[in-house]
C-alpha cells in the first residue's frame, strides 16, 4: 500500500513486508519513507492549514460524519485486516471498529463545540472599560505516532479531534500493523482537500525522529513505550506534546471482594488482545485469605479460552505482534518461574502465540510485574491486607489506570484516593475505557489527556482579544 501525501499517493524504492503473525504470510509491503519524503509530508500539511481553516465548523463536523458513515459500510472489511496484521480475533478487532466509529462521531460532534469564553477584564486591576473574549485556535500541524496493538482506534483518538479543531495532520503508523490505518487515511482524504492528511511509512527511528524534531509541526501527539515517549519529550523542544505510554496496572482484590466479579475482570482485562493493552490488568493483588479460592476459579476460566485462527469467530485469543514478542513473554515468565514463581496454566509458546498464563507467587520485585510485559499474562501477587496493597500497587514508575474489588466502601474510598493512578475504577479492571473520557496516566505513564474533548482542549491555543471601550 502507497503513502498518502498531499493527496497524491507516494511509493518508496525500500518497501517492508507486513507479515500475518498468524502463519507468517506477507499481507502487503508498505514504503519504508526516508527523511526527503517526511519533508514532503510536513510541506503538504503546512501547505493544507488555510484549507481546513478556512472551511466552517459545519462543514468540518458533516465531513467527520461522511467519513463516520465509510467506516460503517466498510466495517468488516477494515476488521478482516485488522485481525490479518495485528493477529487479534476477528470479534476484538470488530469491537476496536465499532469504537473508532464511536470515536469519529464524537469528533463529528465537538468540531461544533470549539467555544472560547467571555474574560471580565474588569475584575482586574485597570481592566474597567474592557470587553474581552478568547478563542480556540488550531495548533497547525499535528504529527500522530501510533503503536501496533489498537492501531486504528488510537489514531482516530489523535488525527479526529486534531481535524476537528482544524489542524491538518501526519500520520506515522507502526511498522509492523500499518495498513488500516492507511486505508483509513485514504477514506478521510476523500472528504477533505489534498494535504490535511498525510500518512507516512517508515522506522519511527528515523521518520517519527524527523517529525518529533521539525520545527515546522506544532504538536506530537505519542502513543507507545515508555522508552520511546521519553525520548519524544527530550527532543521535542518548545512543541506541545501529548504522550499516552505504558502500563503496568494493578488490579486490587480485596478479601470481601465479589470473587467470580474479579475473575471476569481478570480474564476480560488480562487476556484480552494477547495481553497487548496498555491498560491490561498487569498485576492482581490480593489478600491472602481467598487467594487460592481466586486462582482455582481463575485456572478454571482461563482454560475455557480458545487459542487459534485470529479469523475464526470462535477464537478468543490470538497471537501477539510477533514471533520476536512471544518469545520476549516466554523469557520473562521462565525467569519468574526461575526465582520461585509458580505457573498454574498456561507458560507455552507456539510460534507467535503465548498461552494464556496465570501464574501464582509473584513477588513484587520480579522483572515480570516491575516492567510491563506485554503478553496474556495474570501474575498473582499475595498480600496481607489493604495497607500492602495500596503500597505494592503503587510501588512502580507507571501510573495509567487501575481497578479495586470491594464491597465496602470505605475500603474503595481508599483505594480510589491513594492509588497513583489517571482512573481507578470501582468493581470494574482497569481494562476499561469509553472514548468520550478523560484517558491519560500519572508517572511515567504519560502527559496530557485523549478522549475526544480532552484531545481538542490539547490541540488548540487560546487566544485573547480585547477590546477597549473606554
Ligand atoms: P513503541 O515501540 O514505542 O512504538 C510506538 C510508535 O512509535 C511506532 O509507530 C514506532 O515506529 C514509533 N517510534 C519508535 N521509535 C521512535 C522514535 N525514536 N521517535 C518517534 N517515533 C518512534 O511502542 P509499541 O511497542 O508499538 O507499543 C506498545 C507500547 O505502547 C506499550 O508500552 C503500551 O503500553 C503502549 N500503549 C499505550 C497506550 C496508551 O494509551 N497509554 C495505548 C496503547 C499502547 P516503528 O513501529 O516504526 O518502530
Amino acid at each position: 500500500m502507497d503513502m498518502l501525501i498531499g493527496g497524491k499517493h507516494v511509493s518508496g524504492e525500500d518497501l517492508e513486508d507486513v507479515v500475518n503473525p498468524y502463519d507468517g504470510s506477507v499481507i502487503d509491503t508498505v514504503p519504508i519513507a526516508h527523511l526527503q519524503t517526511a519533508q514532503l509530508a510536513i510541506d503538504a500539511a503546512n501547505d493544507a492549514k488555510d484549507s481546513l481553516v478556512e472551511m466552517s465548523a459545519f462543514k468540518v463536523s458533516n465531513k467527520l460524519y461522511s467519513v463516520c458513515e465509510k467506516l460503517k459500510d466498510k466495517r468488516e472489511e477494515f476488521a478482516e485486516l485488522l485481525a490479518l496484521e495485528v493477529g487479534k480475533p476477528i470479534n476484538e478487532a470488530l469491537v476496536e471498529l465499532d469504537r473508532s466509529i464511536e470515536t469519529l462521531k464524537l469528533a463529528a460532534e465537538e468540531a461544533k463545540r470549539i467555544y472560547g469564553e467571555s474574560v471580565p477584564l474588569d475584575a482586574g486591576l485597570n481592566g474597567k472599560g474592557f470587553f474581552a473574549f478568547t478563542q480556540r485556535l488550531p495548533l497547525g500541524v499535528v504529527a500522530a505516532i501510533t503503536p501496533f496493538n489498537y492501531p486504528l482506534n488510537l489514531t482516530i483518538h489523535k488525527i479526529a479531534p486534531a481535524i476537528a479543531c482544524k489542524n491538518t495532520v501526519i500520520i506515522k503508523p507502526p511498522t509492523e500493523a500499518p495498513l488500516t490505518v492507511m486505508k483509513f487515511g485514504e477514506l478521510l482524504n476523500e472528504e477533505f482537500p489534498d494535504g490535511v492528511v498525510n500518512t507516512v511509512t517508515g522506522y519511527g527511528s528515523e521518520v517519527g525522529d524527523y517529525l518529533v524534531c521539525s520545527p515546522e509541526v506544532d504538536k506530537i501527539s505519542f502513543t507507545g513505550s515508555v522508552t520511546t515517549g521519553m525520548m519524544i519529550s527530550q527532543k521535542a523542544g518548545m512543541k506541545k506534546v501529548t504522550l499516552e505510554l505504558g502500563g503496568n496496572d494493578p488490579m486490587i482484590v480485596l478479601k470481601d471482594a465479589d470473587i467470580d466479579k474479579a475473575v471476569k475482570g481478570v480474564i476480560n482485562g488480562a487476556f484480552l488482545n494477547a495481553g497487548q493493552v496498555c491498560m491490561g490488568v498487569k498485576r492482581i493483588i490480593i489478600e491472602d485469605e481467598i487467594a487460592d479460592e481466586f486462582a482455582d476459579k481463575l485456572v478454571a476460566e482461563t482454560e475455557k479460552l480458545v487459542m487459534g485462527n485470529p479469523l475464526e469467530k470462535t477464537t478468543t485469543l490470538g497471537t501477539l505482534i510477533s514471533e520476536n514478542a512471544a518469545r520476549q513473554v516466554e523469557e520473562t515468565v521462565n525467569n519468574a518461574v526461575r526465582d520461585g514463581a509458580e505457573i498454574l496454566t498456561g507458560g507455552k509458546r507456539e510460534g507467535a502465540f503465548y498461552q494464556a498464563t496465570v501464574i501464582d507467587n509473584v513477588d513484587p520485585e520480579m522483572d515480570l510485574v516491575v516492567r510491563e510485559t506485554f503478553g496474556p499474562i495474570a501474575p498473582i501477587i499475595r498480600v496481607k491486607g489493604i495497607d500492602d496493597a495500596i503500597k505494592v500497587a503503587n510501588d512502580t514508575e507507571y501510573g495509567l489506570q487501575a481497578g479495586v474489588f470491594t464491597s465496602d466502601y470505605a475500603s474503595a474510598m481508599r483505594c480510589a484516593q491513594e492509588v497513583e493512578a489517571g482512573t481507578v475504577f470501582i468493581n470494574k479492571q482497569s481494562t476499561f475505557r469509553t472514548d468520550n473520557m478523560p484517558f491519560g496516566g500519572f508517572k511515567n505513564s504519560g502527559v496530557g489527556k485523549e478522549g475526544i474533548k480532552y484531545a481538542v482542549e490539547e490541540m488548540t491555543k487560546t487566544k485573547l482579544i480585547g477590546l477597549n471601550l473606554r
